[in-house]
């Protein structure tokens, strides 16, 4: 599978679309989902052209990898949900149900979430 360019998460990154913006440095972006699934529901996205995670950790170099993944563990924190707890969620391919093809890993906070698969 190829990068699609014109999918939204990468308009939303050349700023063609507008977010909510919650949190943005050299590696990554993140916003707040436009249709939440629970009382704080956000998404991180690297900045690169990355369809799943296995694409993204085979081909992505190591310094946007960490400063991705540190990246989630802080925008958990700014949003003040790390000690009451949240759940990260990156689906990847048609049996995961995604959507959009680039790589966003989701943060669902602020009530409790239930079982991992309903
Ligand atoms: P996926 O099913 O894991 O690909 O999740 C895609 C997510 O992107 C869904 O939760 C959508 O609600 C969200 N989404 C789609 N378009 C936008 C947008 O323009 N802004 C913010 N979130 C979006």
């Amino acid at each position: 599978m190829t990068y699609d360019p014109e999918n939204i998460f990468a308009k939303i990154l050349r700023g063609e679309i507008p977010c909510n913006k919650i949190y943005e440095d050299e590696f990554s972006l993140a916003f707040h989902d436009i249709n939440p699934q629970a009382p704080v529901h956000a998404l991180v996205i690297p900045k690169g052209e990355y369809i799943s995670m296995a694409d993204f950790t085979r081909n992505a170099p190591a310094e946007l990898i960490a400063g991705f993944m540190r990246a989630v563990g802080k925008v958990a924190d700014d949003l003040g949900v790390t000690d009451a707890g949240y759940r990260t969620i990156a689906n990847a391919g048609p049996n995961s149900h995604q959507e959009v093809p680039h790589l966003h890993i989701h943060i669902l906070a602020g009530r409790p979430l239930g079982p991992m698969l309903d």
